[in-house]
């Protein structure tokens, strides 16, 4: 699941995970700094540069990405334990990174979670409070990139409210399991 920084993704999976606690999350490595209450090894594990480079270097990461600033990838060897498995796992990544997974698992799901609008999306950014000015306007240009590559994706969910936005991701995930081809 991919969409731009402050659609609230983080706030979806929470949602998505006390309904469906089968599904498994995959927790990043990220070179960024903790925010207020985030926790190592499960919101990100918390990485230097140089700890970062050296798992990119020992192919440790599925894929990785450089966003506004720090790198953020996703550990191999727990996606690739929990699909053998035969379990879900959702990965919550920005848009080079989830090309880099579709690459490797064509066969995987590609969600992209859009604001109700650019306005709302600043507001949600500006209102967490945890970011600089430079940062949020960093992130929505970013934002405004990230949403023009959503033709790569195969599912457009808006998140208007965390449940109906819930509904129509759990919607999407029985639709997927119900597929023929699967
Ligand atoms: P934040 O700093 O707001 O936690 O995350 C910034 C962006 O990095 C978000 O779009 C988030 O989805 C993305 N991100 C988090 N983990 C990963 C990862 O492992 N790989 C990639 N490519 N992006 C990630």
């Amino acid at each position: 699941m991919s969409g731009p920084s402050g659609v609230g993704k983080g706030t979806v999976c929470t949602a998505l995970r006390g309904k469906l606690p089968e599904l498994v999350y995959s927790v990043s490595a990220t070179t960024r700094s903790p925010r207020l209450g985030e926790e190592d090894g499960v919101n990100y594990f918390f990485k230097s540069r140089e700890q970062f480079l050296e798992m990119m270097q020992n192919n440790e990461l599925l894929e990785y990405a450089e966003y506004v600033g720090n790198y953020y990838g996703t550990p191999r060897d727990f996606v690739e334990k929990t699909l053998e498995s035969g379990k879900d796992i959702i990965l919550e990544i920005e848009v080079q990174g989830a090309l880099q997974v579709k690459e490797k698992f064509p066969q995987g799901v590609f969600i992209f979670l859009l604001p109700p609008s650019l306005d709302e999306l600043k507001d949600r950014i500006v209102g967490r409070g945890t970011e600089s000015q430079a940062t949020i306007d960093h992130r929505m240009s970013v934002a405004v990139d990230e949403i023009g590559l959503m033709e790569h994706y195969d599912y457009a969910v808006v998140n208007d409210e965390i449940d109906c936005a819930c509904k129509r991701i759990e919607s999407i995930i029985v639709a997927e399991h119900c597929k023929v081809k699967r």
